[in-house]
C-alpha cells in the first residue's frame, strides 16, 4: 500500500465542502438523513472524499434506518483504521480512512450478518463511483 496521504487544515479547506472538511478533518457529524448516501442504491463503489481510497461497496450497504449510509463490512479491513474514541462522554469504535486518516464516523457491534457490525458513515466522507462489480 502506498503511503499516507499528510495535508494542512489550510490545504483540505481548499479541496473540500465546508461540511465534508468540518466531518473528515474535524470529526464532525451530518444531521442524520441529510446527507446524499443513505438512500442511495446504485451499484458502485463509496470512496473516500479526501483521497479517493475505496472504502465500502454497495453488496455491502443494508438499510439501517439511522439516516446515515451503513454497511456490514469495508471493502477490505485494511482502508480503514479503528480506534477507541472517548468523545460526548461515549465509548464508540471510530473509523477513519487508513490512507488519510479522515473520518468516516464510527462501528458498532449492532449490525446485521455475517459480519454483526455497522458500519455508521458519513455521507460528507464518502463519494461514489458507479460499477457493475459485486
Ligand atoms: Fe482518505
Amino acid at each position: 500500500m502506498s503511503g499516507k496521504i499528510k495535508k494542512t487544515d489550510e490545504q483540505w479547506r481548499e479541496e473540500l465542502s465546508e461540511e465534508q472538511f468540518l466531518v473528515t478533518r474535524k470529526k464532525g457529524t451530518e444531521r442524520a438523513f441529510t446527507g446524499k448516501y443513505h438512500n442511495h442504491h446504485e451499484k458502485g463503489i463509496y470512496v473516500c472524499v479526501c483521497c479517493g481510497q475505496e472504502l465500502f461497496r454497495f453488496s455491502k450497504k443494508f438499510d439501517s434506518g439511522t439516516g446515515w449510509p451503513s454497511f456490514w463490512d469495508p471493502i477490505s479491513r485494511e482502508n480503514v483504521t479503528e480506534r477507541v474514541d472517548h468523545s460526548h462522554g461515549m465509548t464508540r469504535t471510530e473509523v477513519l480512512c487508513s490512507k488519510c486518516d479522515a473520518h468516516l464516523g464510527h462501528v458498532f457491534p449492532d449490525g446485521p450478518r455475517p459480519t454483526g457490525l455497522r458500519y455508521c458513515i458519513n455521507s460528507a466522507s464518502l463519494d461514489f463511483r458507479e460499477a457493475d462489480e459485486e
